[in-house]
């Protein structure tokens, strides 16, 4: 068959470079597939590759290697940043956790997954963000981390490295000085290290969860926040305005609010949409704009996360309607062109 000028072959394809050669993979995503190939058999025999019509068909989607099969320890949803799952432990086992099914398994990343994840992060020049997640990064020990570090520090795309964490309040002796040296950038101060602390309630930031917050603030790391919204616990005006206004005090800058995840077993924690709409209104006004998070939801079915806080702005004839932070109502014509 000699469809787009294909010729066709007569041996099986087994390598990244013969489905390149083939134009059945793109030349350019090489380094990455080849990263696949190296933890994963490669072949396609010249029956299938005739019954291919064009790159990215049914059949072809079957056998050629795809950069998305890396890696166990990776998630790589949105082009500019992914996520890299370091361990599956953390130094607590929340109950409405979202990722309840994985966390708490078998520890660290195994080496051979970590080595794998960090080549096709090299080889990915669009990957400018690496997130450092788990379970959690900070129970990792300082020299497990400060390799990870190392490795990503030497990556010339990789401009930031983010950790989300809940160790600085839920275990906050484990904040030491070797640790804070572990995730500090080198020299020339990139990349840069954003520390994301998930914290839900303002009684968490006992007296030694705040010198935790102290000693990484001190060293120079930028400090944000995430929260689940979580009924009886924090689904009030007062609990969240403490909150925030306490991370604020704190140096940490609220980042999320996330609504509740639909992990098994996590209803009874659950508001409505609706209701944290209502509390993200109260708080507007009320509380500085710098202790104000976004309010999101992670779209189900692995769809990302988008703002959903109360809408402000309603199409109104040829203009629009604003509501104020006192819920009064506003005409705002665009000036015409
Ligand atoms: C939340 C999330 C991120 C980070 O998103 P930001 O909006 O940049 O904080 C990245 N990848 C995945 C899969 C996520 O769920
Ligand atoms: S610390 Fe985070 S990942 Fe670990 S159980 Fe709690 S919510 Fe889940």
């Amino acid at each position: 068959m000699m469809e787009d000028g294909f010729l066709e072959p007569q041996r099986a394809l087994t390598a990244v470079s013969d489905f390149v050669a083939e134009g059945l993979a793109d030349g350019a995503e090489s380094a990455a597939l080849d990263a696949v190939a190296a933890e994963f058999k490669l072949r396609m025999t010249p029956a299938m590759r005739g019954a291919v019509r064009r790159a990215g068909d049914p059949v072809a989607a079957q056998f050629v290697p795809d950069a998305r099969e890396m890696h166990p320890g990776l998630t790589h949803r949105y082009p500019d940043r992914v996520i890299l799952h370091t361990t599956h432990s953390c130094e607590v086992y929340c109950r409405f956790c979202f990722r309840r099914e994985v966390v708490g398994e078998d520890g660290p990343l195994p080496a051979a997954d970590l080595e794998a994840a960090l080549d096709y992060i090299a080889a990915t020049p669009a990957i400018w963000e690496v997130i450092l997640t788990g379970g959690d990064p900070m129970t990792l020990s300082p020299r497990r981390l400060r390799a990870i570090m190392d490795r990503l520090s030497a990556i010339p795309h990789v401009d930031v490295v983010r950790l989300h964490t809940r160790v600085p309040v839920v275990a906050p002796e484990k904040v030491t000085e070797a640790l804070v040296a572990a995730i500090t950038a080198k020299s020339g101060g990139r990349p840069v290290i954003y520390v994301v602390v998930h914290t839900n309630h303002a009684q968490e930031l006992t007296d030694a969860a705040r010198a935790a917050l102290a000693r990484l603030a001190g060293a120079g790391i930028p400090l944000l926040s995430q929260s689940v919204l979580l009924r009886g616990i924090n689904d009030s005006v007062a609990a969240l305005e403490d909150l925030f206004r306490s991370l604020i005090r704190n140096r940490v800058t609220p980042y999320y609010l996330h609504h509740c995840d639909l992990a098994k077993g996590t209803a009874h924690f659950r508001t409505t949409i609706a209701e944290g709409q209502a509390l993200m209104a109260a708080l507007r006004g009320r509380l500085s704009g710098i202790c104000l998070p976004t309010y999101v939801l992670d779209i189900p079915g692995g769809h990302g996360k988008v703002p959903i806080g109360a809408g402000y702005l309603e199409p109104e004839g040829a203009g629009w309607q604003v509501t104020d932070w006192q819920g009064r109502t506003h005409r705002y014509d665009d000036p015409a062109r």
